[in-house]
């Protein structure tokens, strides 16, 4: 039995019977992310830890300790998380070597868990990305074809999934990062509504947007990842404090009236892959036959969300990354002297921060700091972030207006499927329009889930996008399980040699 090829729920099932102990499905994991090496999925494992986290499960069980809900379950974690004592480089040359002196709440609760903390996953840096390729560890490669990026940013995560080198994992969703490298990379990724899971210890990128949230092989899994990370934090003051409902407990309870579905009609139109555009006609037929009601909605201001998005986020940005300057947080140059006059008349202090963040930090994010800085200034506020506001404010709006009629809104992840290494490297806006559907969610504060809806002739996975109201995961949760149940795209596997 190879233990790789499980569920996390099939995992536990395992470890619960004793049939296997949590140092041996460990081991498997370590061996397996050792053999795919070559799809750059971790940017650190330490197997010692890993090992002594699995034989403390093992040890709590063979002497009948509590257990938490995920016991001895591998969890991989996307490198912008911080956990205590380990590297932690957002994909970042940035912040090479650092070590945070404490655990992000979501790694607490995992820890509690007793879920097993395995490596730290690629990304782009800080986030900012939606291939991977971004990183100054070179890009993840994608399991399902290895010349193909696996989305992102939260790429590493997405792919350690797919290829079975974690059953679950935790990655980040500022305006697609979760739901778009699991559609590319055939797996379910839930971003959940703004304030439902702790932002502590997620290192911000855009913090009005950012939100963490789970991968898993399927929905069930992801809802009990979700679950554990859930609810309201002290040390987070935009966590709210509502309860957790039981995700797990009502999944397969089926609807009391017909699911009403929503079909976006800008998601469906222009620009979309044709063979995307089959299988999400081709899930909304499965609906249909389980008996939701299906109608056709208009989110007629969501056209505005790339730009709008690519205002706000670089603005939080440009502030949130005003820290790293190598004074006390950050890589700092070791020479700054002056190259020219003009550079002579700058104070040292000044130049070593020039040095240290033109240094540290990559082309892309650079290019977000530039934007967001520009967007800030002083005279141009009004013209470009307070109307990028009342944007984000009209597209909420459109949302709730869809959800007056329907429970739940339908529509693809990504308009293309898994594009190649490079091929978007050197077009900026080509790369922006990636996240076209998911963009909005973020603005709207409201979740989402990509779920698995087909593979194109190729054989690249396509992903079907389900969004809620705010706090609605339990309705999305179920709609994904009613829709997974009925298909035929539940938990595929790349063939991995
Ligand atoms: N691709 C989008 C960006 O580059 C979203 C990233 C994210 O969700 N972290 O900003």
């Amino acid at each position: 039995m190879d233990p790789t090829r499980s569920t996390a729920s099939g995992l536990l099932g395992l470890l619960g019977s004793k049939a296997i102990g949590a140092e041996e499905v460990a081991r498997a994991y370590l061996d397996r992310a050792r053999k795919f090496d070559r799809l750059n999925v971790f940017v650190h494992i330490d197997p010692e830890n890993v090992l002594a986290q699995a034989r403390e499960v093992d040890r709590k069980r063979a002497a009948n300790e509590p257990l938490g809900p995920l016991a001895g379950v591998p969890v991989a974690i996307k490198d912008l998380l911080c956990v205590n004592g380990e590297p932690t480089t957002c994909g970042s040359r940035m912040l090479r070597g650092f070590k945070p002196p404490y655990d992000a709440t979501a790694i607490a609760k995992l820890k509690a868990a007793d879920a097993i903390l395995f490596g730290k996953t690629n990304m782009d840096e800080f986030a900012m990305g939606s291939s991977t390729e971004n990183s100054v560890y070179g890009p993840t490669l994608n399991p399902w074809d290895e010349t193909r990026i696996p989305g992102g940013s939260s790429g590493g995560s997405a792919a350690a999934v797919a290829a079975d080198l974690a059953p679950l994992s935790l990655g980040s969703d500022t305006g697609g990062s979760i739901r778009q490298p699991a559609s590319l990379c055939g797996v379910v990724g839930l971003k959940p509504t703004y304030g439902r899971v702790s932002r502590y210890g997620l290192i911000a990128f855009a913090s009005s947007l950012d939100q963490i949230g789970p991968f898993a092989h399927n929905v069930a899994d992801a809802a009990l990842l979700l679950q554990v990370v859930s609810g309201r934090d002290a040390n987070d003051s935009t966590s709210v404090d509502l309860p957790v409902p039981n995700y797990l407990e009502t999944l397969e309870k089926p609807f009391d009236r017909p699911l009403r579905i929503g079909v976006v009609r800008e998601f469906l139109g222009e620009g979309l892959d044709p063979e995307v555009e089959a299988s999400i006609r081709a899930a909304i037929n499965v609906f249909k036959e389980q008996g939701a009601l299906i109608e056709e909605v208009g989110l007629p201001r969501s056209k505005y969300g790339v730009p709008a998005y690519y205002i706000v986020a670089p603005a939080e940005c440009s502030s949130n990354l005003a820290r790293y300057d190598g004074t006390i947080y950050g890589h700092r140059a070791a020479d700054f002297s002056p190259v020219s006059p003009e550079e002579a008349e700058i104070p040292p202090l000044i130049r070593m921060m020039m040095a240290s963040r033109a240094e540290g930090f990559g082309a892309e994010v650079k290019r977000r700091i530039m934007l967001g800085t520009f967007a800030l200034s002083a005279g141009y506020a009004d013209q470009y972030y307070n109307q990028a506001l009342r944007v984000r404010r009209l597209i909420r709006d459109d949302f709730d207006q869809a959800f007056q009629k329907v429970d739940v809104v339908l529509g693809p992840t990504s308009p293309t499927p898994a594009f190649k290494l490079g091929e978007r490297v050197a077009d900026p806006l080509a790369m922006y329009l990636s996240d076209i559907f998911t963009i909005t969610a973020n603005l709207a504060g409201i979740p989402g889930i990509s779920v698995p809806c087909g593979l194109t002739r190729s054989g690249l996975p396509i992903g079907l996008q389900l969004l809620a109201p705010a706090f609605a995961e339990e309705t999305l949760l179920r709609a994904a399980r009613l829709y997974e149940r009925a298909s035929d795209w539940g938990d595929r596997r790349p063939e991995l040699l």
